[in-house]
């Protein structure tokens, strides 16, 4: 008889909803692996922005979620517009350039908004994600689409509401416990999982394990030899843990696997954020009000149309196109116009600031004269128009190359504030292929029995791109999937 029903690896969004769910669905002892000590725990999910997006088809199917949202936030229902599975579907493929997996992205789509509704079902709360997508046209906030809603004191405050939610429903976590192979029978199935503990290493049995322990993107060899130069390099916005322990273990045993290995999610953040994620800081180093400004690298040269799209949709590419500038830096540089639409991050960061533009530059680490030409044509190529930052209003720059097609106001209000990024890494793409019950499949495309993998773990859902608030909405979906199905078997 094994010790388990279900071994969860990993105490993350995606492994804590896998645990969740295993025992809703009759598994009796579950218990989560994580790697990290009780104080370090939670893995991206504690540094993220606890964005979820999701599909839905009225605003008012909001209000379950958020019932006393209008409380706070004045017209609140009347600023969101739906979001149905089509248009999630389309931004989806459009921002991985049409490489999602279908039959996965159908999934998490058409799951989507049944799994938040479960996620709250199960004591996480949620709030409006005012700071991270909300727009104030005159007195109604205007949202970035289906980007609406977080969890309540974002990626810090699910965390610790997941913990709170498996333990009242009776998971038991071991802390400081990293999965290193996974066990199997004669016949190839999973029965437990060999564990690194404080004091020994120990053989722990079950009946299934769901893996959900995250990408390689704090694993420095490994970014060096799937995402190659400048790679190894880059800071890591989140968990230090996450070292694509789950992966090898699984294609030690045969998984196959799946998606972009070259790819991965990476964010604009500030140039002096520390190497790995900060506990409180948590995603305050991001820097994603980019669209209002203007880019530049340190020759001075702009490279990027900063207005292609509204952040959400942009931000998760940029990151890795700065990091491949030189020296992996570059400048957001923005007048006292725009001022007020900084995201409340920005306070965390340190800029250059001055009364003119050639002082700006004077003050910078780049080719200052190749900048100034540079701002200057970008001044004279603006064009006169109507700014709006809640549609695409067309004010752009056609003339220049990178041209910027939206937002291009001109830097022409003083004061004028330059802050330096750079690109840190957020997750891996790459990673196992996983069926319509989450489970592994190997390299014959056959289940591995008893083997689940949830989260960023699940490769083919993201390429080169990523619409923001997917990840935690992703790592819901598969595991509960995961856990329900671990449960079964
Ligand atoms: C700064 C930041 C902001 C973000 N903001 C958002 C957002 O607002 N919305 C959104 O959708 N996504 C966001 N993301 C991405 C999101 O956090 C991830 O997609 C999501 O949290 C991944 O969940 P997961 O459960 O797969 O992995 P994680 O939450 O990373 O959990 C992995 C777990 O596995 C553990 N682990 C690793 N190896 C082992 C091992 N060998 N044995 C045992 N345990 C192990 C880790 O310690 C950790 O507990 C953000 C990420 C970061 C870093």
């Amino acid at each position: 008889m094994p010790e388990y029903d279900v071994i969860v690896v990993g105490a993350g969004n995606a492994a804590l909803a896998a645990a969740v769910s295993a025992r809703e669905q009759g598994a009796r002892r579950v218990v989560v692996l994580e790697k990290a000590p009780a104080e370090l725990r939670g893995g991206n999910t504690h540094y993220s922005g606890g964005l979820f997006r999701f599909a839905f088809d009225r605003a008012e199917d909001l209000r379950p979620l958020v019932p006393d949202a209008e409380q706070h936030i004045a017209g609140f229902m009347t600023g969101v517009q739906p979001y149905p599975q089509a248009l999630f579907h389309a931004d989806l493929v459009r921002v991985t350039e049409g490489r999602t997996d279908p039959e996965l992205a159908e999934i998490l789509i058409g799951r989507s908004y049944d799994t938040i509704r479960w996620v709250a079902a199960q004591g996480i709360a949620m709030e409006p994600a005012v700071s991270l997508s909300g727009i104030k046209v005159g007195n109604t906030i205007k949202w970035s689409p289906g980007a609406v809603i977080r969890a309540r004191q974002e990626g810090l405050g699910l965390s610790r509401m997941w913990f709170d939610a498996a333990e009242r429903c009776g998971v038991e976590v071991r802390y400081a416990t990293s999965a290193m192979r996974l066990d199997q029978d004669a016949r190839g199935g999973v029965t437990g999982v060999t564990v690194r503990q404080p004091d020994s290493i120990v053989e722990l049995t079950a009946k299934a394990v769901v893996l959900g322990c995250g990408g390689f993107e704090a694993n420095t060899a490994w970014r060096a030899r799937y995402l190659g130069r400048p790679w190894d390099h880059a800071k890591v916005r989140g968990t230090r843990y996450n070292t694509g322990d789950g992966l090898r273990m699984a294609i030690d045993i045969g998984a196959l696997t799946y998606g972009q290995w070259t790819g991965c999610h990476s964010t604009p953040i500030d140039a002096g954020a520390p190497a790995y994620g900060d506990r409180k800081l948590t995603d305050k180093t991001n820097r994603l009000s980019y669209p209002f400004g203007v880019l530049v690298n340190a020759r001075g040269r702009r490279f990027f149309d900063e207005g292609e799209d509204f952040q959400l949709y942009t931000y998760a590419k940029l990151g890795g196109i700065i990091l491949n500038q030189p020296g992996g830096v570059a400048w957001q540089i923005f007048d006292h116009k725009v001022a007020p639409m900084l995201e409340g991050r920005y306070r965390t960061g340190k800029p250059v600031t001055a009364e003119t533009l050639k002082d700006l530059v004077l003050g910078l680490v780049l080719d200052q004269a190749a900048c100034l030409r540079t701002l200057e044509q970008y001044n004279a190529a603006a064009e006169d128009g109507h700014f709006d930052p809640t549609v695409h209003d067309g004010l752009g720059t056609p003339s220049l190359e990178p041209p910027k097609s939206n937002w291009a106001q001109r830097l022409d209000t003083p004061p004028f504030a330059a802050y330096p990024v750079t690109g840190g890494i957020t997750f891996t793409f790459g990673g196992v292929k996983v069926n319509d019950r989450a489970q592994v499949l190997d390299t014959s495309w056959e289940p591995i029995p008893g083997l689940y993998a949830c989260g960023e773990m699940v490769g083919g859902l993201f390429h080169a791109n990523y619409p923001g608030g997917t990840g935690l909405m992703s790592g819901a979906v598969f595991g509960r999937l995961a856990g329900a199905h671990a449960a079964g078997a």
